[in-house]
């Protein structure tokens, strides 16, 4: 069997008393040919949270000189356990996503469990360490190459992930047939420039019915799959609903078609009660957002 020992580590603010548990813990489920023992030292808090803690530390495998810097999150201190929701966690990585491990989301090294009292079986999940989360989809990049800022005085060197790689990680995992399930930016880790997806409790099994390609900047439009259209939305792949005109005026941008030019004009009353003087312009701007569509339309 399969086990675990966790090194020394912190307990959440506000369960001060209750110390994370230092027997062996026994791996969940797979049949592993031989039995390892792992150790993880160095915890740290990552989330200081009684509900699910997450600690990062160093793994140590026995035929792995190598520590790997892992995560390890628990429900160990939170009131109601989930070991069902953590058990299918743990399947999904390693059962049912398995192919995509290391690439659109974590390696997982294991689910290990801790009888309590009362046989209350509290959960420690055993992650590839994907580190941050994004906080703002504006720290990504809108293309699939990555984006580079240099800071010439110190010398640092970061790499950010893409929008459309982000995206298409989540229909990687669609196309394998799950969604993820509660989609936010919190979920969703950037690793030196890949995108993670992670907490994979609630991921359902899915059929993906999109088939189309989708740009950044693209006018928003129906796609076949709600999950995607949420993840374009927190990625802020589509374009604005909302043209603003030099804080003149703000148009919907579903409105500015060629036969709507007489409805746009009627909006600007208001300004000049002859809105034919906004004509010409009017047209421009509609020509222009017209000649985007055209674009997306023919993008290859
Ligand atoms: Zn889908």
């Amino acid at each position: 069997m399969t086990s675990l020992r966790l090194g020394p580590g912190p307990s959440p603010w506000d369960s001060p008393d209750k110390k994370l548990p230092t027997g062996e813990l026994a791996r969940y489920d797979v049949q592993s040919p031989t039995p390892q023992r792992y150790h993880i030292a160095s915890l740290e808090f990552f989330v200081d949270d009684t509900e699910t803690a997450v600690y990062r530390g160093s793994l140590k495998q026995p035929d792995n000189p190598e520590l790997e810097k892992v995560v390890v999150k628990t429900d160990f201190f939170a009131e109601t356990l989930r070991q069902g929701a953590l058990e299918h966690e743990a399947d999904m990585y390693e059962l049912h996503l398995s192919s995509l491990q290391g690439l659109s989301i974590p390696y997982c090294y294991g689910l290990f469990q801790h009888k309590g009292e009362g046989d209350r079986v509290s959960s420690f999940l055993v992650l590839e360490d994907c580190r941050d989360r994004i906080k703002d989809a504006s720290s990504l990049t809108n293309s699939f190459k990555y984006g580079y800022t240099f800071h010439l005085v110190n010398v640092v060197y970061r790499v950010f992930a893409s929008r459309l790689k982000a995206l298409d990680a989540l229909y990687g995992i669609h196309c394998a047939g799950y969604t993820h399930g509660d989609l936010s930016l919190n979920n969703i880790t950037d690793k030196d420039g890949e995108p993670f997806f992670i907490d994979l409790e609630t991921a359902e099994p899915h059929k993906c019915e999109m088939s189309e390609r989708i740009m950044v900047g693209e006018e928003k439009r129906d796609i076949e799959c709600d999950e995607i259209d949420i993840c374009c939305m927190l990625l802020e792949i589509w374009a604005d609903e909302d043209v603003n005109v030099k804080g003149f005026f703000v148009f919907r941008r579903a409105y500015l078609r060629r036969e709507n030019i007489d409805f746009l004009l009627s909006r600007l009353i208001h300004h000049n009660r002859n809105t034919e003087v906004f004509r010409p312009f009017v047209e421009q701007l509609v020509e222009k957002i017209e000649a985007e569509r055209e674009y997306w339309r023919k993008a290859p």
